[in-house]
């Protein structure tokens, strides 16, 4: 195999999809909703299937005309900026494909990639395929808030994370809300990170896929919406996340036409575009949104409105075995300090394993109940700092969630 493969063969979502379908687990594990997606999605996807024999064809390599037009106008007006829908977006196969686009086009070898602790695991293995060099800096949890604990709790030091950008370093990616934490960043913390992008001529890779979901009033600010920043930042969302239809694998970059281009490049000569249907069906759910945008009506406020009690009730069931989750700020999971239940893994064979993936294992086998470790959101050299943590999804049916709470109460 190409030697860019040689450190990304090891993948958390191979290994525990495959464990908690074997085992028939309550699954709150891998980030999807097990409900349906709002029916007027449903409807637009109807719609296109019929809408005539173009919709079974080829479409504009990137990005589908009437998708990039509406994501222009949508994100244009949230930017208060024009936003050139043919020039400045880029539709992929899922915030993946976005993803792996911007790497792809703007990494060099031997780039250093700044990377931010916990992360959602397919930017070291991007970094790393492109040649690059990643570059680790951890949030770490302080008494900020609380009680209760808060996803706010966790933070970066200042002059850590300063240290960090040297004449090297190309990018830094971050992940807002982010998972598995469920952190949204704070204006005055997208702030420092951006003086320090612009004093160093650094390019932010900023993943947005859970911009809608916040919590109690906190409230999401794009990175790219701060002074100078829009000419150096790539914004990445899915329509997978905004519109509960995770299978669907529509995603989109935006960002300026220099460093827009190079992306274009890539997808151009590998994915080429994602299916016309989705795209089609898709635009026209943000068109409904664009109209519906802050009332009542939209599914960008009515699914973080559902979620909100979900989050509360997962949160309560890990109260109710004496665990103390971080109450996110935003996103779909939650995390959870695990090593005050004092459980016998009783696996001599997974030793060398760190602790969350073994006792994650533990709960799949023995109490079915499915769920992620935190260490595999780390590099290597943090591994002991993670791996006390585990990983709960709440964007599941009540009926899920009952069983979980069952599994949890049942427990003491
Ligand atoms: N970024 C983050 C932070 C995610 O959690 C996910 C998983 N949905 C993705 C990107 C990938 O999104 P998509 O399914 O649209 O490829
Ligand atoms: N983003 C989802 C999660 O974090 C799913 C990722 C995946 O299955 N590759 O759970």
């Amino acid at each position: 195999h190409a030697r860019r493969l040689e450190k990304v063969e090891e993948n958390v979502w191979l290994q525990f999809t495959q464990l908690a379908a074997e085992y028939k687990v309550v699954n709150l594990g891998q980030g999807f909703p097990d409900f349906s997606p709002p029916s007027f999605l449903l409807e637009s996807l109807c719609n296109a299937v019929k809408a005539g024999s173009s919709m079974h064809q080829y479409t504009r390599a990137f990005g589908h005309p009437r998708l990039v037009k509406i994501l222009g106008k949508f994100f244009g007006r949230i930017l208060a900026r024009e936003i050139d829908p043919m020039q400045e977006i880029l539709v992929s196969v899922g915030a993946y494909g976005a993803l792996f686009c911007a790497f792809q086009a703007l990494v060099d070898e031997g780039d250093e990639v700044i990377i931010v602790e916990p992360f959602f695991d397919c930017y070291e293995s991007m970094a790393l395929m492109a040649g690059g060099k990643p570059v680790y800096i951890s949030l770490k949890p302080q008494k900020v808030t609380g009680p209760p604990l808060s996803s706010a709790d966790w933070v970066l030091c200042p002059e850590e994370l300063a240290s960090k950008f040297t004449s090297r370093t190309k990018a830094i990616v971050i992940n807002n809300p982010n998972n598995p934490l469920g952190k949204v960043f704070q204006r005055e913390e997208l702030q420092m990170i951006a003086d320090l992008c612009i004093k160093h001529d650094v390019i932010c890779f900023s993943d947005e896929v859970y911009e809608w979901l916040t919590y109690d009033g906190a409230k999401h600010i794009k990175i790219a919406s701060l002074p100078g920043m829009w000419e150096r930042t790539i914004t990445v969302g899915s329509a997978g996340k905004s519109f509960s239809a995770t299978g669907w694998k529509v995603g989109w970059a935006i960002g300026p036409g220099h460093l827009l281009k190079h992306l274009q490049s890539v997808h151009q000569n590998s994915l080429y575009h994602c299916p016309t249907l989705n795209q089609e069906a898709v635009a026209v759910a943000f068109e409904r949104e664009y109209e519906l945008f802050g009332t009542g009506e939209s599914y960008f406020k009515q699914l973080p409105t559902q979620l909100q009690a979900k989050r509360l009730k997962v949160a309560e069931s890990l109260r109710s075995v004496g665990l103390q989750p971080f109450l996110p700020e935003g996103g779909y999971f939650m995390i959870t300090d695990i090593s005050s239940l004092k459980v016998d893994l009783n696996d001599p064979s997974s030793k060398d394993e760190p602790y969350d993936y073994r006792f994650v294992k533990w709960l799949i086998k023995e109490k079915r109940l499915g769920t992620i470790p935190v260490s595999a959101f780390c590099s290597q050299g943090s591994r002991a700092d993670f791996q006390n943590y585990i990983r709960f999804c709440f964007v599941k049916d009540d009926s899920t969630l009952k069983a979980a709470e069952d599994i949890l109460r049942q427990w003491k």
